[in-house]
């Protein structure tokens, strides 16, 4: 394959989305340079990447000062992905400054880095600025009912002055920039240890523990397959005419946690053991995106059926775990 003088930069790109969009823009026939830290990411992600002759990895922490490799590099990016960031609650609560300085001190240099290449420059935000929510669905004006002294505010707070800080480079004419707020994502490539919902469920299904129900499981998120959120990234940074407004990435359809246990176990095709556990400080009750801005900018809706999304997904969790399930299964 060509390699161009045209690079995209991806940082992030060997974590659970980075790696799907990493593979996207591969396929296309980009050049992607990918820095990661390796903190959340699976070694599996990155090795298949590694077999496509476009794509170059560079371990680095966004918040250290820059390899040299990367340096040298700096004035060929025409594109800089940010999704650098432990995305879980428990991950992202381990080390609490460390998420903080992430979100603003890793922007803030890879939006110096695109404005010294004059590279067009994509943030990953979150449903999370939008906290526990009043307004429901979530449109891009809400300005959402954030804890700020909270568990959850290193990731909320951090990304939202990740935000502030894109759009002051846009203001200022310092960078041409895009905002994507990713609503709860799931599909092949997630850690199975991350905590979430969806690997959380699906694991101890198979592997035959008990599901855990943080409260009493009526509090709802919707899910949107991981293909259709990177491919909305993509999307969402060629797109010529966005404006100064972050724009909602997500699958409306809604349902509680109670559902989504009921689908798995339905798919699983034999009984499983449910136990609820307490609900952790400042989880948002409900959370369900309103997609109109990204349905008229971007010609972009998910297509992926939560049923068919949550059936390869468990396919990847079966084949991924491997012995380890088949020798707990009940
Ligand atoms: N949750 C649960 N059991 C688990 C993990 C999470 O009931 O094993 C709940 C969690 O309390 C939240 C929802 O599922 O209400 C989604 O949690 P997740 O960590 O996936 O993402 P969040 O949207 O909270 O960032």
């Amino acid at each position: 394959m060509n390699k161009s003088d045209r690079l995209t930069l991806v940082a992030g790109g060997a974590g659970f989305i980075g790696s799907h969009l990493c593979r996207m823009l591969l396929e296309a026939g980009e050049h992607v340079v990918c820095v990661d830290n390796l903190q959340t990411s699976r070694p599996s992600n990155l090795a298949v990447l590694k077999q496509y002759d476009n794509f170059e990895f560079i371990q680095a922490d966004i918040t250290a000062p820059w390899p040299t490799s990367l340096v040298t590099r700096a004035r060929q990016f025409h594109r800089v992905y940010n999704l650098a960031c432990a995305a879980s609650p428990p991950a992202y609560q381990a080390d609490p400054e460390h998420t903080m300085l992430t979100s603003v001190v890793g922007t803030s240099q890879l939006l110096r880095l695109a404005e010294a290449s004059g590279a067009r420059f994509l943030l990953t935000s979150t449903s999370e600025v939008y906290g526990d929510p009043e307004s429901h669905p979530q449109r891009e004006e809400y300005r959402g009912n954030v804890s700020c002294t909270g568990p959850r505010a290193c990731y909320d707070e951090g990304k939202r002055a990740a935000e502030a800080l894109t759009f002051d480079y846009a203001r200022s004419g310092r960078a041409d920039v895009r905002v994507a707020r990713i609503f709860n994502t799931y599909g092949p490539n997630m850690d199975p240890c991350d905590g979430r919902v969806v690997s959380n469920v699906i694991c101890q299904a198979l592997s035959g523990e008990a599901i855990t129900i943080y409260g009493d499981g009526s509090q709802t998120r919707s899910f949107c397959y991981v293909t259709d959120t990177a491919e909305a990234l993509r999307r969402l940074m060629e797109a010529d005419e966005i404006g100064m407004e972050p724009v909602n990435i997500g699958n409306p359809r809604e349902m509680t946690v109670r559902e989504l246990v009921d689908l798995v176990v339905d798919m699983l095709g034999r009984p499983a053991e449910v136990r609820n556990a307490p609900l952790p400080v400042d989880d948002p009750r409900r959370r369900k995106p309103n997609i109109d801005r990204a349905r008229a900018l971007l010609g972009w809706e998910p297509t992926t059926k939560l049923e068919d999304g949550i059936r390869a997904t468990m396919d990847w969790f079966a084949r991924e775990l491997g012995d380890e399930v088949l020798v707990t299964a009940k």
